[in-house]
């Protein structure tokens, strides 16, 4: 079912969802599997499986060092093609502009189809590690609103090249991403809601936030998403701090704010068990509010650990 219709059925009621990154490469699936099973008792209509961009990695030979592209988490259709099998559940892949050509991607989105995966995020991707700013892969996508029209057109039986006689037309709902505290990119939160419009008008079905610690940062993002015309489902993602290091880390690299109460509450902690314990604790509360103000989905950022998770959703669901 697609993630739209699993927010009808339920007629009101929050939704408990998650993404998961798929394990290192060499690493086995049943680290994930492990982690996933206590979270099946809250009933996810669907799982979210991110897909990593390649990444250089220098290879000493004779002295000298060799630059090699590469993929350190790959695998990302393969395990939602077993998630799917194994637990009975919608799982989401992550579609990347950057490191895929649009052929590739063509290729990737006949697979989801054939495997019954009728639900894709359609993302940029970020700049590749170490470099500042992010390149359009040679002959790739540049913006989120070209795979989105890619999909798009896939699912009105438009193929890359050339007219085919379909009659098997894919059906994807299309998810795409939304940033409460603005994409660190953009000029202004003004142009990235605008932004964001544009890629709603190309076909995108709904979008799940970047996670956020105020929910008034995502309460005046629905708002202002409202008054620009974005009409569709938005979902809050949301993460719990769960080492001390987030502190720097999170504002670092997603470019958002943690409010001073939670700041305070981390700086008092003597250790990281007592951190996750601190990022539980806000969690739920942020949960609960999200809850009563009647989101449709709590989408969960679980860095592939549960306790967390499991500790979260078992006070709200
Ligand atoms: C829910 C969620 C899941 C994610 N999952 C993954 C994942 O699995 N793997 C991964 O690598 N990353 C993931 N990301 C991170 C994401 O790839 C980055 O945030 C990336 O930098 C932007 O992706 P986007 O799809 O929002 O890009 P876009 O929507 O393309 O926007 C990127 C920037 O370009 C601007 N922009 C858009 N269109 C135009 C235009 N026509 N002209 C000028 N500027 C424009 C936007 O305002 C924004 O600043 C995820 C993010 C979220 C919120």
């Amino acid at each position: 079912m697609k993630v739209t219709e699993h927010i009808k059925k339920a007629k009101g009621k929050t939704l408990f969802s998650f993404e998961i990154i798929p394990p290192k490469k060499g690493k086995s699936i049943k680290e994930l599997y492990d982690n996933i099973d206590p979270l099946m008792e809250f009933n996810p209509p669907f799982i979210d499986v991110t897909t990593s961009r390649e990444e250089f990695i220098y290879i000493e030979k004779e002295g000298l060092f060799d630059r090699k592209i590469t993929r350190m988490r790959p695998g990302t259709l393969g395990i939602c093609a077993a998630i799917k099998h194994k637990y009975n559940v919608d799982t989401v892949p992550h579609v990347l502009c950057g490191g895929f050509t649009k052929e590739e991607t063509e290729y990737l989105l006949v697979d989801c189809h054939y495997l019954g995966i009728n639900n894709v995020m359609a993302l940029r991707g970020d700049a590749m590690k170490g470099e500042q700013y992010f390149k359009a892969t040679k002959g790739g996508h540049t913006y989120a609103t070209q795979l989105v029209n890619q999909i798009q057109n896939l699912n009105t039986g438009k193929y890359l090249h050339g007219t085919l006689d379909v009659d098997d037309k894919a059906d994807f709902c299309i998810g795409v991403a939304g940033y409460p505290e603005k994409h660190l990119e953009a000029p202004s939160i003004k142009s990235d809601l605008k932004r964001l419009k544009e890629k709603v008008d190309a076909g995108a079905d709904y979008v799940v936030t970047q996670m956020f610690f105020d929910n008034n940062k995502y309460f005046e993002f629905v708002e202002a998403a409202k008054k620009e015309g974005i009409t569709v489902p938005i979902i809050p993602g949301i993460k719990p701090i769960a080492v001390n290091r987030h502190l720097q880390l999170l504002p670092q690299v997603f470019k958002i704010d943690l409010p001073e109460t939670l700041i305070a509450e981390v700086d008092k902690c003597a250790d990281n068990k007592q951190v996750r314990q601190v990022g539980v604790e806000w969690c739920i509360q942020q949960s609960k509010e999200l809850l009563n103000a009647g989101v449709p989905v709590l989408h969960y950022y679980s860095m592939g650990k549960s306790d967390n998770i499991k500790a979260i959703a078992s006070a709200l669901f």
